[in-house]
């Protein structure tokens, strides 16, 4: 299959694609997403055919809107997800609800639940509207690597793969959206994102997040994800003078060693350093391009040093920890 790059200034393309049951990749603010029609079972499983995503870890729906979501679910909307999708929609937050019964069961991977998502992305909002139904993309990566946050990456992994994807430039936030499991009170973040624990208690109070070794709820919480191909060793400290001696003792194992840190970090590796910025935000916008063009450079082995769990930081620690083979703790 060729694949070709449309510009987001022409859609209609990718749209008659997903209307004829096929795969578009399309920006979104998280990350890029891998789309097709969600309510058309054999198309969503190609979805899962062209990333090799395991089948029991389920998608996310993208809808416009409240009355999207409405159409999606079995049961009244529940007081504090209307409340959560007021105060976060459009946006990073994706929301598990109990599903209607007119949802293919590849999009659930059979649970009696369903995730969805209203985006901000106005290339997102056309595909959706021009398409007329429900979204349903993951991230546009090949199952196990890191989310694309550029047309670029999703070239690298998908081209001959998928007909189209859309180019819309670097996505604003660069991580993927925050998932909440509402279904009961308190609801439960199965997924950290831009949408942070503390912005979802200013609205709903008690939030509780998912323990990593309790039951799971989100079949995708148990897989490994976001990984380049170098080993990825995560130092949980960004203080040079902890740090400086544990990169030393590193070069002994790895002599060719790429380095992603934020600033100011004293000690850069010439190429293969990758900077994440002052904050956490620019942090959040770069990890997962950092990772992807350090490893395009073949080290032995990258080090990431990261050590913050508050707000957007949090995000970034759960993405870090799920991609890396190595945590240290200084
Ligand atoms: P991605 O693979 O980037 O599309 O992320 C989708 C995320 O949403 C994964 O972590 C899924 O496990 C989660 N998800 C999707 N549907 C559900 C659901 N019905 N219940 C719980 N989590 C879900
Ligand atoms: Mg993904």
């Amino acid at each position: 299959m060729t694949t070709t790059i449309l510009s987001a200034a022409s859609l209609a393309p990718a749209i008659e694609a997903l209307r004829k049951g096929q795969v578009v990749a399309f920006p979104t603010e998280t990350v890029y997403g891998l789309g097709a029609d969600g309510l058309n079972g054999a198309a969503c499983r190609k979805i899962f055919d062209a990333k090799g995503r395991p089948q029991d870890n389920p998608l996310i729906l993208h809808v416009l809107d409240r009355a999207g979501l409405l159409d999606l679910i079995s049961t009244p909307l529940a007081s504090w997800t209307a409340a959560l999708i007021e105060a976060f929609w459009p946006g990073p937050l994706t929301v598990v609800v109990q599903a209607a019964k007119s949802i293919p069961d590849v999009v659930r991977a059979g649970l009696d639940t369903v995730a969805v998502r209203a985006p901000s992305h106005p290339v997102a909002r056309q595909l959706i509207a021009g398409v007329g139904s429900p979204i349903a993309a993951p991230s546009a990566n090949v199952s196990g690597r890191p989310s694309p946050t550029t047309a670029e990456a999703v070239y690298e992994d998908m081209n001959g793969r998928i007909p189209f994807i859309i180019d819309g430039g670097g996505t604003r936030l660069g991580l993927e959206s925050t998932v909440v499991d509402c279904i009961r009170e308190p609801v439960t973040v199965l997924r950290p994102g831009a949408i942070s624990v503390e912005m979802l208690a200013s609205v709903v109070g008690e939030v509780r997040t998912a323990k990593p070794d309790g039951p799971a709820r989100a079949p995708g919480m148990r897989y490994r994800h976001y990984a380049p191909e170098a080993p990825l060793l995560w130092i949980q400290s960004t203080d040079p003078g902890a740090v400086l001696p544990i990169l030393n003792a590193l070069r002994l194992e790895y002599p060719r060693l790429g380095l992603i840190a934020p600033d100011p970090f004293p000690v850069k590796e010439g190429s293969l350093f990758q900077s994440l910025g002052p904050d956490e935000v620019t942090a959040a916008n770069r990890l997962f391009s950092s990772i992807r063009i350090l490893d395009h450079l073949e080290p032995n082995a990258i080090v990431i040093l990261w050590n913050s769990e508050t707000g957007l930081g949090l995000a970034i620690t759960n993405r870090i920890g799920k991609a890396a083979t190595r945590r240290i703790v200084p």
